[in-house]
């Protein structure tokens, strides 16, 4: 069987090699000879690689597919040990599997479970399959084995793969996206905002070997600067001026890749150099109102780096919807709490936040001063110079007034050129002390106006609010009375 191989696989002459053997059995041999023929032919045309391996390892038959399959001419094959085939870092397990098939010959599958690979001539590695076979010669044990390039099944599975992990990222991202947007959409303020954005940015957009900081920015009410809000990874400058940034320069993303030989797009300057960087502007009513900005050391791929962006417009989108939400909020509130002249507090919230501060003091047993405070001749004041003027002067009052009095006391407009303030805990003779320094701070501005003020305290010069207010009005008309441009505080009764 050995040497049948050889003349079949010799392929020169298999008729020549028949006729060497012709004897009386001529008719019969004869036959036998068509028989191998087609089998040879059979063998030859296959579409799998085959190839007969004896006990001893040594290839004793190959078919074309074979041949072409590891780039070898058959002439180089035969004989020579079937290792030649394997990877090298496989060769050392290769020849107990193969006595352990031989103690074992049943048709099956090689190494189930397993990926096995094929060493070309030229050194290169490919997937195979291979089926084993028991065969015999009659003398000899030996295997025959059908092997298949999977190559090109491997790539499709694994591009498969790799299109299903995607799908999976994405659907992951997309539920941390709509939830952010949930949260976001209901943050009461600022903090709260950039405090969501981060934890679900450190989850959307994680530190990696390719990303390694990532920053939230958001614009100054002034619009010259950019400040931090929040960020992730390696640390980011606090604070840049709009032009550093070409994401806002231009109101589009801007991405930057170093490297060596390409032309270059201008790095943002608030970036530290080397690696990529991308910037994502946010806008709201087409206004810049800041960014999210990413930067890395490596080289993302194209797929990463178009989700990074995904991401990041993301992001910056739903931010910067929320932020504009809660100025909005903000400054509804502040139209129905403030007057809009003086920026003060109007009468309704103050009236509002008097009955808390009542109730304080009823608790605490702590006393609260009203101070009524008056433009001294303000009608006149207004007929001289204006209704400009006039608005300017009580603004400048409203300024002086800001300035003057701690955060926790109340200051508003209380009507006119009139004006009240609320101080908590404050016992009249130190309210009369601030009035007093007060009338000197308005009267040394070059408005040219004066105020008088007119003081009461709760609860003794009244157990009722509007008998305290009463009080501090009295008291009001007696600094009119005595000359203006002074404080005084009401007698108890
Ligand atoms: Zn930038």
């Amino acid at each position: 069987m050995k040497n049948l191989w050889k003349e079949i696989d010799a392929e020169r002459a298999p008729q020549a090699a028949a006729e060497a053997d012709l004897g009386e059995n001529s008719v019969e041999s004869g036959e036998a000879n068509r028989s191998l023929e087609i089998y040879r032919q059979g063998v030859e045309a296959a579409p799998t690689g085959l190839i007969m391996v004896n006990r001893e390892g040594e290839i004793a038959m190959v078919n074309r597919q074979l041949e072409n399959m590891f780039g070898y001419d058959r002439s180089e094959l035969l004989g020579k040990s079937v290792e030649i085939l394997v990877p090298e870092r496989y060769r050392p397990e290769h020849p107990p599997m193969r006595k352990a098939y031989a103690r074992n010959p049943v048709s099956r599958s090689m190494g189930q479970g397993r990926d096995l690979y094929g060493v070309r001539r030229d050194g290169t590695e490919f997937p195979i399959e291979i089926g084993l076979n028991p065969a015999s010669d009659g003398e000899d044990q030996t295997v025959l084995a059908s092997i298949v390039d999977v190559s090109s099944r491997k790539a499709q599975e694994g591009e498969l793969q790799k299109r299903l992990e995607e799908l999976q990222r994405y659907r992951t991202e997309m539920g941390l996206l709509s939830e952010m947007s949930s949260l976001l959409q209901h943050a009461v303020d600022h903090t709260e905002a950039y405090q969501i954005v981060s934890s679900f940015g450190k989850r959307l957009l994680s530190v990696t070997t390719e990303i390694n900081a990532v920053a939230v920015y958001t614009a100054r009410a002034s619009g010259d600067a950019l400040e931090h809000r929040t960020h992730w990874g390696s640390e980011v400058v606090d604070r840049f001026r709009p032009e550093d940034c070409w994401a806002l320069r231009r109101s589009q993303s801007h991405y930057v890749q170093e490297t060596e030989n390409s032309p270059m797009l201008p790095r943002c300057s608030h970036v530290e150099v080397g690696g990529w960087q991308l910037c994502v502007p946010m806008s709201a009513h087409g206004q810049s109102i800041g960014i999210v900005s990413l930067s890395g050391k490596g080289t993302p791929s194209k797929v990463e780096r178009v989700g990074f962006e995904r991401v990041a417009r993301a992001m910056a989108d739903q931010l910067a919807l929320a932020i504009n939400n809660l100025n909005l909020r903000e400054s509804l509130r502040s139209l129905a709490i403030r007057d809009p002249l003086t920026g003060l507090f109007n009468r309704r919230h103050m009236e509002e936040s008097v009955t808390r501060e009542i109730s304080r003091v009823n608790r605490s047993g702590s006393k609260l001063s009203a101070m009524m405070i008056d433009i001294d001749h303000f009608k006149h004041y207004n007929d001289t110079h204006g209704h400009q003027a006039a608005d300017e002067a009580l603004i400048y009052l409203g300024k002086c007034l800001q300035e003057h009095f701690r955060e926790m006391d109340i200051v508003c407009r209380y009507g006119g050129e009139e004006f009240l303030v609320v101080l908590p805990d404050c016992k009249k003779e130190e309210a009369l002390s601030h009035a007093e320094s007060l009338c000197q701070a308005v009267s040394k501005g070059a408005v040219g106006i004066t105020v008088s003020i007119g003081i009461a305290e709760y609860p003794s010069d009244g157990h009722a609010w509007d008998m305290v207010l009463r009080h501090a009005d009295t008291a009001l008309y007696q600094a009119k009375t005595k000359g203006r441009n002074r404080a005084l505080v009401g007698e108890s009764r």
